[in-house]
């Protein structure tokens, strides 16, 4: 087992392998795109496995996929291949947007790629594409029910936006009556690539809670697994269930078991840290096993308490990059 300096058990790592994407969520990015890392500044698949290896020889056995978009990047269904054959990963899980996920689906549930995070903010389309600024809502929505149809477990992910999609929280939820699917509703959080969008945060997990209430007044709390990010909420006679993630207020470090790895090779130990260690660098400098352990031993020592102790530590204080480089 491998534990950070707060006691807190690290097994799982979120790995970005591409900033590349092909929508430009409002959220995520703006509307001209971001400036791309050069393609030889990205972690290669070589680079990643040798990186996995390490992580799940120190205890790490929980590996999710993300972006930028995942399946923008060339090939991502061989090192999907290569991920889940890795001793000691035990699940890999998939972020993605659907538009390029569907036709790959069914070696999804082959490789047995435990669950998938499709991201829908809402389900109406002109507002899709007003979101997305793509009108790609079609192929979405042929990836999900692919998902459904071949039993892999889905979680929705809607970022609730203030005068964009609000409009959408009981909606979205509605989807849980008939259809085993989680929908998580998320806090916006200032990664878009421009800094903030609001003074202040509207729509807080509280004020989240308070609208899913007024059109269910029935919803239950639930009880959360360990570590999840998402508070659990049901409709009780409903198939699916409802989570609401507090990333902005982040009520969740406490219990946090995640490290990340950027597009770049850079390490975070939080999602609001700018970036502790390039592992690119030590990879390319050519460091031997033993010597990349030590230099991650030593980030997950010095793992901040929670994300606002990462934010005062920012050697860059102000946020402003595009969550397409994070993974989410
Ligand atoms: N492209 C894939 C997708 O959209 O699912 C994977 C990468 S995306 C960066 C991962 C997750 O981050 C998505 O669910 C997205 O909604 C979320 N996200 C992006 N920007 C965000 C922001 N500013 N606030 C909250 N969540 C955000
Ligand atoms: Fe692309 Fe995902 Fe960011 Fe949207 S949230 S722009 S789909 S990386």
């Amino acid at each position: 087992m491998l534990f950070d300096n707060h006691q807190r058990p690290l097994n799982y790592v979120r790995l970005a392998v591409t900033d590349r994407c092909n929508l430009r969520c409002f959220y995520c990015m703006p509307e001209e795109g971001i400036r791309y890392v050069a393609k030889k500044e990205l972690l290669t698949f070589e680079e990643i496995e040798r990186l996995v290896r390490l992580l799940a020889s120190m205890g790490i056995s929980k590996v999710r996929v993300t972006g930028g978009e995942p399946f923008v990047r060339n090939d991502l269904m061989k090192l999907l291949r290569t991920l889940t054959d890795i001793p000691g990963i035990e699940q890999v899980h998939l972020t993605t947007n659907g538009v390029l996920t569907a036709p790959h689906v069914p070696e999804l549930k082959a490789l047995g790629i435990r669950s998938v995070n499709l991201s829908l903010d809402t389900l109406d389309k002109t507002r899709f594409r007003e979101i997305t600024r793509r009108d790609e809502f079609d192929r979405v929505w042929r990836t999900f029910e692919s998902l459904l149809e071949h039993d892999i477990p889905v979680k929705i992910n809607a970022v609730v936006m203030d005068g964009k999609n609000t409009d959408d929280i009981l909606p979205l939820a509605a989807l849980t009556r008939e259809l085993p699917v989680s929908v998580r509703f998320i806090e916006e959080m200032p990664f878009n690539g421009e800094g903030q969008h609001y003074p202040v945060l509207h729509w807080t997990h509280a004020r989240i809670l308070a609208a899913l209430k007024q059109g269910y007044p029935t919803l239950e709390r639930r009880p959360d697994p360990p570590h999840a990010t998402a508070m659990h909420y049901q409709v009780p006679g409903h198939l699916g269930d409802i989570g609401i993630i507090a990333a902005f207020s982040r009520t969740f470090c406490g219990t946090c078991n995640r490290i990340r790895v950027t597009a770049q090779g850079e390490l975070k130990t939080c999602l609001y840290d700018n970036g502790v260690l390039s592992l690119r660098d030590l990879l390319r400098m050519g460091k031997t096993d033993d010597e990349l352990k030590t230099s991650l031993l030593e980030s997950f020592s010095q793992r901040p308490r929670d994300g606002f102790e990462a934010e005062s530590r920012r050697t860059d204080p102000a946020i402003a990059e595009s969550m397409a480089t994070i993974g989410g």
